[in-house]
């Protein structure tokens, strides 16, 4: 049995989310396939659901669930929540305060990433977004304000006085120098994010620690290397191939940079 759902599940995933990280794959389990598979595998046995959510056959039905989904689940959206994993505040359920463990529940509100230990804390949420989105803005505004790299408005170009505003976009803190600038970012957020992106990658490249691409170790980085952004994090590749690579299992790429910063500190 244990088998059958390790074959399947990595088929699923060979077809369909290859390019996607490992957590990015919990995510394609919205609560209307768990809800979905509950039904069909509970439609004899009508306390199936109920046992289900207090933890009863959760591992078994969670491992399925994923295969059901992959071809239905909005690529889009997993991309989206990909994106903005490295980003994510917390790692507690922002409802239970549980640790959120390899079955998490990741999906978006409002085009955010929110994170819970279950679907019913999942639901909860979703019924009424409001305090728990204001709980995880202060969380990102906490987490990101020291190391954010821009002391101007992107919109404006003026300096970040005392009365700066600080907005989330995506899981991501942008400050502005008013809330006029707020306005005229809020009809067109792309240019503003670029310069947010360019600047935390002009902010760590000069103590970058590596001299070769992460992924292939060969590779000494040129003039065409690839800088990304992982979450605040600049990673830089030989090619825009070796993204693909990355992608598939940032936090072993991640934990080697953390190793290669660290040396480079010590001496
Ligand atoms: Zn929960
Ligand atoms: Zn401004
Ligand atoms: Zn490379």
């Amino acid at each position: 049995m244990n088998m059958r759902i390790s074959l399947t599940l990595v088929g699923a995933l060979m077809s369909t989310v290859l390019v996607l990280p490992t957590f990015a794959r919990a995510s394609s389990t919205p609560s209307a396939a768990a809800q979905q598979a509950g039904q069909d595998k509970g439609a004899q046995d009508k306390g199936g659901e109920k046992k289900r959510e207090q933890g009863g056959e959760k591992e078994k039905k969670d491992g399925e669930a994923p295969k059901r989904d992959a071809a239905k689940t909005d690529g889009n959206e997993e991309m989206r929540i990909a994106a903005q994993m490295p980003l994510y505040p917390l790692d507690v359920c922002v409802i239970s305060g549980e640790a959120l463990g390899a079955d998490s529940k990741n999906f978006l509100v409002e085009g955010r990433l929110v994170r819970t230990c279950c679907a019913r804390c999942e639901a909860k949420i979703k019924a009424d977004p409001a305090a728990t989105m204001k709980k995880i803005d202060e969380a990102i505004v906490r987490k990101q304000k020291p190391a954010y790299p821009m002391e101007k408005c992107p919109v404006s170009g003026d300096a970040l006085g005392e009365g700066a505003v600080d907005v989330v976009q995506g899981s991501r803190l942008v400050r502005f120098c008013s809330e006029k600038c707020v306005a005229e970012f809020k009809k067109e957020p792309e240019a503003s994010m670029k310069k947010l992106e360019t600047a935390y990658i002009a902010s760590q490249k000069k103590a970058y620690p590596l001299t070769h691409c992460l992924v292939m170790a060969d590779d000494t980085l040129n003039d065409d290397a690839v800088d990304y952004l992982y979450g605040t994090r600049l990673v830089r590749f030989c090619c825009k191939k070796c993204i693909n690579e990355f992608r598939k299992s940032p936090e072993k790429y991640i934990a080697k940079l953390d190793e290669a910063a660290s040396a480079a500190k010590k001496n």
